[in-house]
């Protein structure tokens, strides 16, 4: 289990972390996400021993990490761009955490190229004669054979392109999932990070803006900033009694009922065209393949787009009726 706590670093008068708390337990996966410069690198980097914190400490399964150096805190780390030695060949690479003198050192190595899928084959290839995704492979496969306790993933498929990046990414769960190694994936991806986490971590400005299970964090995100870097959002001022806003759209039942007036947030997949209620106007209508994607705009809710079967013989310019399902979420934080 990792935990950190208070965790600061600050460079010049510019916070690259800020008091960041966070327990990882073993085996769990972590995803961070966040804008450009919010400090994620920064974390990552403290954590791998990279960089030494101003204030705060961090253990690994009990053991306080301040005074211990990287290459012995038992914490592999995977670059953006996979860093790998360009002089040395894929074998070489694999097998530099592994001792010499092992006994098994060649079976490991094969065991862990078969891992990440690559072939036998490539093992006498240098870094440049492989393709990007080959390189994050064996970079991975280099911090798996390290035997890590908790594996840092610092967006490690953001050079690659959608579809490999699925892959891959599906792959790493897999073998970590397999290895039973914890992990802390940064990504500024917010749908990546929705099916790679169980552990969630939104950070904003050096801080951790909200944490906990992905799907809390979707439905139920502390701020206005968090719910709209996770997704589509609609937002409005509604009165509520009795667990009911009376909003734009509706009356609508809402998660948090102790306020009178509050600010709410329905996600676009909630609302639905339905027989009668609120109306909308269609300002346009693109085919999407799976879908045809509606942009409404309604009176008192603004514009917004939801997606509806690719069939529908709705067109621009045409009138409907909303309604929403499930429940409003309250922002409780202002
Ligand atoms: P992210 O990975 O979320 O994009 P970083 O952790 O790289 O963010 O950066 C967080 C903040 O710290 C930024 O304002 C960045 O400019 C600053 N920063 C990061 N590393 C350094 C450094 N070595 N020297 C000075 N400022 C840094
Ligand atoms: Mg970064």
């Amino acid at each position: 289990m990792l935990q950190l706590s208070g965790l600061t670093k600050t460079y010049g008068d510019q916070p690259g972390v800020d008091r960041v708390d966070l327990a990882a337990p073993s085996g769990s996966r972590t995803v961070i996400v966040g804008p450009s410069g919010s400090g994620k690198t920064t974390l990552l980097r403290l954590i791998a021993g990279f960089e030494t914190p101003d204030a705060g400490n961090i253990t690994l399964d009990g053991r306080p990490l301040d005074t211990v150096p990287p290459h012995q805190r038992n914490i592999a780390y995977v670059a953006q761009e996979g860093a790998l030695f360009p002089h040395m060949s894929v074998a070489e690479n694999i097998g530099f955490a592994i001792p010499r003198q092992a006994s098994n050192r060649e079976s490991r190595i094969d065991t862990l190229l078969a891992r990440v899928g690559l072939s036998a084959a490539m093992k006498s290839r240098r870094p440049h004669e492989l393709s990007g995704g080959q390189q994050q492979r064996v970079a991975l496969a280099r911090a798996l054979a390290q035997q890590p306790a908790l594996m840092l993933l610092d967006e490690p498929f953001s050079a690659l392109d959608t579809g490999l990046r699925e892959a891959m990414r599906d792959m790493v769960e897999a073998v970590l999932r397999e290895a039973g190694i914890a992990s802390i994936l940064v990504t500024h991806d917010q749908s990546e990070a929705l099916a790679f986490a169980d552990h969630l971590v939104v950070m904003r400005d050096a801080r951790i803006a909200d944490a906990g299970q992905p799907q809390r964090l979707y439905e139920q995100p502390i701020d206005i900033e968090t719910a709209k870097f996770l997704g589509e959002t609609i937002i409005f001022e509604a009165a509520i009694r009795g667990g009911v806003a009376d909003t734009p759209l509706g009356p609508l039942a809402v998660d948090h009922s102790d306020t009178a007036k509050a600010t709410i947030l329905v996600r676009p997949e909630q609302v639905r065209i339905a027989e009668n209620g609120t109306l909308a106007r269609i300002l346009h209508s693109s085919y999407r393949g799976a879908a045809r994607r509606l942009e409404l705009e309604c009176q008192s809710a603004g514009h917004f787009s939801i997606d509806v079967p690719a069939a529908t013989s709705l067109t621009q310019g045409d009138s409907v009726c909303l309604a929403v399902n499930g429940r409003g979420h309250v922002f409780r934080s202002r």
